[in-house]
């Protein structure tokens, strides 16, 4: 390879480099924003609970609850999502142990696991498809 080519890969190598920090970074600032989330519906069930409270009648809140509740646990697999998307975007891929190792590794590190040839990646566009 040649002085110039390997300066153009080197280049575009910094360039898909920078470009990979933009999108972590975005993603990372949507689980920042979910997280928010999460804590807002903590805040609303506590005062469903305490209005049910004051009222006399703790089971009033039950509904508010179980609704909250089943808005966080929706919060909470949007997170998981994303977390997988930075996975995706730094060519990484999760082992069978829940180990996270870079694309091209052939036998993890942590279990000794061998990947199959074809590396496993997550698609975006369906990303309820579990590995
Ligand atoms: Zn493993």
């Amino acid at each position: 390879m040649s002085f110039f080519d390997k300066m153009k890969q080197g280049a575009s190598e910094a360039a898909k480099k920078a470009q990979q920090t933009v999108e972590i970074t975005r993603i990372k600032a949507s689980i920042f924003a979910k997280q928010k989330e999460i804590e807002r519906q903590y805040q609303l069930i506590g005062q469903q609970v305490y209005q049910a409270y004051s009222s006399g009648s703790l089971s009033l809140a039950e509904t508010a609850i179980a609704s909250g509740a089943e808005a966080i646990k929706l919060i909470e697999q949007e997170i998981k999502l994303l977390e997988h998307k930075i996975v995706e975007v730094k060519k990484e891929k999760e082992c069978v142990c829940g180990k996270v190792v870079l694309a091209d590794t052939k036998y993890c590190p942590g279990c000794g696991y061998k990947f199959p040839n074809e590396p496993v990646i997550i698609d975006l566009e369906n990303p309820s498809r579990e590995p």
